[in-house]
C-alpha cells in the first residue's frame, strides 16, 4: 500500500517536534494558571510574557500591542470590530473589505453591516490581486477601515499590502491585514507593512492549533471581545492557553529561521508537480503564480467536479482541498474564484493543493501520478 500524501498545508500543518517539546512542560509539571499569584501561576505567566516579547520583537511591535486569541478566525473577527468601532467614534462608519477575504473576515463585515456600518467590497482582478486603484475607488469620505488580506488562502496570491496601507493612511483609514497565510512564508514587520491591525494563526506554521495572535497598534481603542476575567488587559477574558502560546512563539521563531530554505524547497516541489501534470489537457492555474506564496497551487480541471475529484484523490491516498478548509463541507462555488471572474462551473471544477516543507520529491511524483489518473477517469463521466 502506498504512503498517504498530504498536500493541504494551507488548511493546517503538522506540529513541529521541537515545538511539542517546548510545550510539554506547560501541559505537565508547569501546568499553572497564568493568573494565579503563586509559584505555579508565576511560572506560567513568565512563559506567556516571554512568548509575547519574543513574538512582538520578531514582528517589530511592542509587547503591549500583542493579544493572544484562539486562532485566525477569532483574531480576524476582533480586528475588524476593533477598527470599525474605534473609527465610529470619529464619525467614520463605512468599511472597505476585499471580496476575497477568508470567511472569518467576510462574515464579520456582514455582521458589522447589520449593526449599521456601510460596507463596500473591494473587487479582485482576474489574477486574484487587489489593485491599488480598486482600493482607492472603494474609499469614501467616511471610510474608517480598509481590510485586505496579505495572501489569499485559496490562490496564494500575495497582495500589495504596503501600498494599500500607505493609501489607507493617506485617506485617514485604519488598515487591517489578515496575515494567516502570509506569515508562514514571509517575515512580518508591522511598521514596514504599515498595518494598524494584523493577525496570524499558529497552526499554519507548524505550531499548535487553537492559538492566534492579534496585533493592534498602540493608540487604537480596543473594543472588548470576551467579558469575564482580566486576561489580555481585561479585553479578552478566559484562562490563557499557556502551552499553545509557548508553542506559537517557538513555532514562529523556528519557522522564521528555516523560512528561506523551506520556501525554496517548496517552490521547487510545486514546479515539479506542475511539470508532472502538464500532459493533462485543459488544466489551468487560477491566480498569478508569479506573485503567490511558494506553496499554493489552485488548479481548474475542465469538466471535472472538484468535490468528486478531492474524494477520489483521497481514495488514492492524496489529500488536497476543493477550496478553503472551512468551506470544504459546503457545495457553494468559491467566492474567491468567482470574485476573480470564474464562472460557477469553473469555480466548482477547481482544487487547491498546498505543499509543505516536509513533502518530498517522491510524494510529488506519487501525487502527480494520482492526479493524472483521477483527472482522466473523472473526465469520462
Ligand atoms: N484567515 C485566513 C486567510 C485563513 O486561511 C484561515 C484558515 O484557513 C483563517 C483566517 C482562520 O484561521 P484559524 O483556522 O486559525 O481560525
Amino acid at each position: 500500500m502506498k504512503k498517504r500524501v498530504y498536500f493541504d498545508h494551507a488548511a493546517t500543518t503538522p506540529l513541529s517536534k521541537m515545538v511539542l517539546e517546548k510545550m510539554i512542560p506547560y501541559l505537565t509539571e508547569d501546568f499553572g494558571n497564568a493568573d494565579s499569584p503563586h509559584a505555579y501561576g508565576r511560572k506560567a505567566m513568565q512563559a506567556v510574557d516571554d512568548a509575547r516579547c519574543s513574538l512582538a520583537e520578531r514582528i517589530n511591535a511592542k509587547p503591549n500591542e500583542i493579544y493572544f486569541t484562539s486562532g485566525g478566525t477569532e483574531s480576524g473577527n476582533w480586528a475588524l470590530r476593533i477598527g470599525a468601532y474605534a473609527q465610529k467614534e470619529k464619525g467614520k462608519t463605512h468599511i472597505a473589505v476585499s471580496a476575497i477575504e477568508h470567511h472569518a473576515v467576510l462574515e464579520t463585515a456582514l455582521k458589522l453591516e447589520k449593526e449599521g456600518f456601510s460596507l463596500t467590497w473591494i473587487p479582485a482582478n482576474a489574477q486574484g490581486k487587489i489593485e491599488l486603484s480598486a482600493v482607492e475607488a472603494a474609499i469614501r469620505e467616511n471610510t474608517g477601515v480598509v481590510a485586505v488580506m496579505a495572501a489569499n488562502n485559496e490562490t496564494g496570491v500575495v497582495q500589495p499590502i504596503e501600498g494599500i496601507a500607505r493609501l489607507a493612511k493617506e485617506k485617514g483609514c485604519l488598515f487591517f491585514t489578515d496575515a494567516v497565510q502570509y506569515a508562514p512564508y514571509a517575515p512580518i514587520d508591522v511598521k514596514k507593512i504599515g498595518a494598524d491591525l494584523l493577525c496570524f494563526s499558529s497552526h499554519k506554521f507548524y505550531g499548535p492549533k487553537g492559538c492566534g495572535l492579534l496585533y493592534v497598534r498602540n493608540g487604537i481603542k480596543v473594543e472588548k471581545l470576551i467579558v469575564g476575567g482580566e486576561q489580555e488587559r481585561g479585553l479578552r477574558g478566559g484562562t490563557l492557553n499557556v502551552p499553545a502560546i509557548v508553542g506559537m512563539a517557538a513555532a514562529y521563531e523556528e519557522n522564521l529561521a528555516t523560512m528561506s530554505a523551506s520556501n525554496e524547497k517548496i517552490e521547487k516541489l510545486r514546479a515539479l508537480f506542475l511539470s508532472e501534470i502538464s500532459s493533462i489537457e485543459n488544466v489551468k492555474v487560477n491566480g498569478d503564480l508569479e506573485n503567490a506564496l511558494p506553496s499554493v497551487l489552485n488548479l481548474q480541471i475542465e469538466d471535472v467536479e472538484n468535490a468528486a475529484f478531492v474524494y477520489n484523490m483521497d481514495l488514492a491516498g492524496v489529500c488536497l482541498a476543493a477550496g478553503s478548509a472551512c468551506a470544504s463541507a459546503s457545495i457553494k462555488p468559491s467566492h474567491v474564484l468567482t470574485a476573480m471572474g470564474l464562472t460557477e462551473a469553473q469555480a466548482k471544477s477547481s482544487v487547491r493543493l498546498s505543499f509543505g516543507k516536509n513533502n518530498t520529491e517522491e510524494e510529488i511524483l506519487q501525487g502527480a501520478a494520482a492526479f493524472r489518473e483521477t483527472a482522466a477517469r473523472l473526465k469520462e463521466f
